[in-house]
């Protein structure tokens, strides 16, 4: 009898631990529920990021951390320096007079 109740409560630290850690609950359920020792793994493992930790590489298409400013798969860049540059009016063109005329620099 107390072999059974051990049993439950490795199983239930198991799934616990891996609710804790963002692990899959059901698997290490199943896992601790076969093997009670295997929470034991549960509790050393380091915890896992939550899915919204990532994004989606647009250049690859690889998943990667969301802080990431360079793709380690493909290194494309994620700066944003680019993206304020193409708002900037082109001063090359010359500056616009007040009446439609146009002068070069
Ligand atoms: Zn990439």
């Amino acid at each position: 009898m107390e072999y059974l109740v051990g049993w439950v409560i490795l199983t239930a630290v198991g799934v616990i631990a891996a609710a804790a850690k963002n692990r899959n609950q059901l698997g290490w359920g199943l896992i601790c529920f076969l093997f009670p020792l295997a929470c034991l793994i549960v509790l050393v493992l380091p915890p896992l990021k939550p899915a919204s930790a990532y994004k989606k590489c647009p250049q690859c298409a690889e998943t990667i951390l969301k802080e990431a400013k360079v793709c380690k798969h493909c290194g494309h860049s994620f700066d944003v320096a680019p993206k304020n540059l193409a708002e900037k009016p082109n001063d090359q063109q010359g500056t616009e007079l007040p009446g439609g005329r146009h002068r070069d620099l």
